[in-house]
């Protein structure tokens, strides 16, 4: 089972302008139900373009995308950020939580959006942040945190609507490597646990390896790395 399709993308900033860089030539990419896949690439190679168009953030200037079974080209806004409500998790270098909600707000909040009840939702953000180890902070602000406990909130708020897709950029990018790994292992495990299809771009090629497979962007296509 595919849970992500990426065919043929092409994109390309500032066309017919002296500045034109044509960031992706082709990429394709099947990501199956449950693989973590490690996206491998230098800086500037189109690695944020490639992740925020599946993530359905920006729109290829040719090429489709299919996500949870769903084609997503051709549809508009509306549907587009439906889709990436309900199946998408997004996790960055930088946690982007609400400065002024608590750890479990912000894991709450997204899903009382979703339409979740309050109970049902709290259950939830208690639960993922008991399984990262941080139930004990789940009242603290994100200030109060370390930046290891606010990268696991940030996992546990991606995951909050139960998506099938989490793409990440550099989740533990600035970490110190010790605390990397280690919140590394807490991502990986709940991945594991909700049976997630990830996609998780990295430059250190430790916590690469510890996925199924490599992946890397150069020339504006992906290819395999052994
Ligand atoms: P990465 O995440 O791998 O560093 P990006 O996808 O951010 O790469 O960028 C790839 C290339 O496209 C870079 O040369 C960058 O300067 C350029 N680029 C990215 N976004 C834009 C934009 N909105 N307009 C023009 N050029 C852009
Ligand atoms: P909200 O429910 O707050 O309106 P959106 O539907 O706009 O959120 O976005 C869904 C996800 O996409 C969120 O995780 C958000 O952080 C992320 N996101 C939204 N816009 C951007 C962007 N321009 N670049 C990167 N991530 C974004």
């Amino acid at each position: 089972e595919v849970t992500m399709r990426l065919n043929g993308l092409v994109k390309t900033y500032l066309k017919g302008t002296p500045g034109e860089v044509q960031v992706l030539r082709g990429a394709d990419l099947e990501l199956r139900a449950g693989e973590a896949v490690a996206l491998v690439a230098p800086s500037g190679a189109g690695k944020s373009t490639l992740l925020h168009i599946a993530g359905l953030l920006d729109t290829p200037d040719v090429g489709s995308v299919e996500i949870a079974g769903k084609t997503v080209n051709g549809k508009g806004d509306r549907t587009r950020t439906a889709i990436r409500r309900q199946d998408v998790g997004f996790v960055y270098q930088f946690h982007h939580l609400l400065p002024e909600f608590t750890a479990l707000e912000n894991i709450t909040l997204p899903q009382l959006a979703n339409g979740v009840s309050e109970k049902a939702a709290q259950d939830r953000a208690m639960s993922l942040l008991d399984r990262v180890g941080v139930a004990p902070r789940a009242h603290h602000r994100p200030a109060a945190l370390s930046g290891g406990e606010q990268q696991r909130v940030a996992f546990c708020r991606a995951l909050a609507n139960t998506p099938k897709i989490l793409l990440a950029d550099e989740p533990t990018g600035n970490l110190d490597p010790e605390t990397s790994d280690q919140v590394f292992d807490a991502l990986m495990a709940l991945v594991r646990e909700e049976g997630l299809s990830a996609l998780i771009a990295t430059h250190n090629m430790d916590l690469a390896a510890r996925m199924d497979r490599k992946l890397r962007l150069e020339g504006g296509v992906l290819r395999p790395v052994e």
